[in-house]
């Protein structure tokens, strides 16, 4: 799937992330094209990247595409940086969430 859609999405996600405008109470990460995960700190740091990826699907690199973000609260699974390797968290374990 290398027909990568850059929408308005994914873009304000990013911003979201990159700035801290997200929901307090969870760890966030960003969401890319492919379904790999990028922690708070590599989105900062390589937002420049992400920016021109997820808004120029021409030139930017589809592997920097954002589509979106998630959650902690919204994954059972644990989550790992597509970029440092960082553990982004450790999964619910909930054991009424099933
Ligand atoms: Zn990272």
């Amino acid at each position: 799937m290398r027909n990568h859609t850059a929408g308005t999405a994914g873009l304000h996600a990013l911003r979201a992330l990159a700035r801290g405008h997200v929901h307090g109470g969870y760890v966030w990460a960003l969401v890319m094209y492919d379904g790999e995960l990028l922690c708070e700190q590599c989105t900062r740091e390589n937002y420049r990247q992400l920016y021109r990826a997820t808004t120029d699907t021409k030139t930017g690199e589809p592997d920097w595409c954002a589509i979106g973000i998630t959650n902690s609260g919204e994954s059972d699974d644990i989550a790992l940086c597509a970029d440092c390797g960082r553990v982004i968290w450790t999964g619910a374990d909930d054991p009424t969430d099933d």
